[in-house]
């Protein structure tokens, strides 16, 4: 069984959980196309004229389904209601909440900019198959040595209100903000490839929209590597330090789960 302990285990249960994310979007539609076809058709004509193979095969699927996921919900912890896992907040709590972050992420930005440096062409070249020149020539960067991005001043009012997994800044090899990324650990092409996912994340959402699709998912899962924004950087991550080499943009990629709402997916789920 996985462990949030192992590094290692974090990635497989972050590869996990987009593709649990990606099935729940496919079971999604298969529950659109079927409501049609309930809105449109009786049950009886349904089973006396639709094509035979065409509903057997449907029946089979949908039954196996469900026997699948029912045996999971049974292994789900006793207790665990997703009521409990959720801290209500008001909705002006979490609009407040929004602005503490992007705030924050602002002001580390300003903080952090006039000791940040441009990626060497080095870099640029090693990141080149993944992200426009336009952004590898705009982000900056700071290795920080021994010193350690310190925790925002809002952490102990969120404590405070429940969140006991608060993201661990200071754990963390990066941190990006905005368009400069920060380096607690020595900077590796992996750690490098983490901070610049983020970077295209605040460029393609911009700052608000991304610290309002975090909190919002935060507040649901209550677990920083759940988040989506976060379970992507982490997915796109595996994908990049796969041995066979591949190349794709993380622009198109981070694009692509924009316009399909899949960052607010969990936000959404949690909330029926
Ligand atoms: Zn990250």
């Amino acid at each position: 069984m996985y462990s949030w302990q192992n590094p290692e285990d974090r990635i497989s249960i972050m590869q996990m959980n987009s593709e649990l994310r990606h099935a729940e979007l496919e079971l999604l539609s298969a529950h659109c196309a079927t409501y049609q076809l309930r809105l449109r058709f009786s049950m009886e004509d349904l089973a006396r004229f639709g094509q035979r193979d065409v509903l057997r095969k449907s029946v089979e699927a949908a039954n196996a389904l469900s026997e699948y996921y029912t045996s999971i919900e049974k292994k789900i912890p006793e207790g665990e209601a997703v009521a409990e896992t959720v801290i209500r907040l008001s909705e002006e709590q979490v609009l407040e909440a929004v602005c503490l972050v992007s705030s924050y992420l602002r002001e580390q930005r300003d903080r952090y900019l006039p000791s940040a440096v441009p990626l060497s062409p080095e870099l640029k070249a090693a990141m080149g198959p993944y992200f426009s020149p336009e952004l590898l020539d705009g982000v900056r960067m700071v290795q920080l040595n021994g010193e350690r991005v310190p925790c925002p001043a809002f952490y102990a009012e969120a404590r405070a209100l429940g969140f006991a997994n608060l993201p661990e800044i200071a754990h963390m090899n990066s941190l990006t903000f905005l368009d400069v990324l920060v380096f607690n650990e020595k900077l590796t092409g992996r750690t490098l490839f983490h901070a610049l996912v983020h970077a295209v994340q605040f460029q393609v959402l911009g700052l608000e929209r991304y610290s309002e699709l975090f909190v919002r998912s935060f507040v649901n899962t209550k677990l920083h590597f759940t988040v989506p924004l976060e379970a992507h950087a982490f997915s796109l991550e595996a994908r990049f330090s796969r041995p066979e080499v591949e190349t794709f943009s993380v622009e198109e990629q981070v694009r692509l789960w924009a316009t399909h709402g899949r960052y607010e997916a969990m936000a959404r789920a949690a909330h029926p």
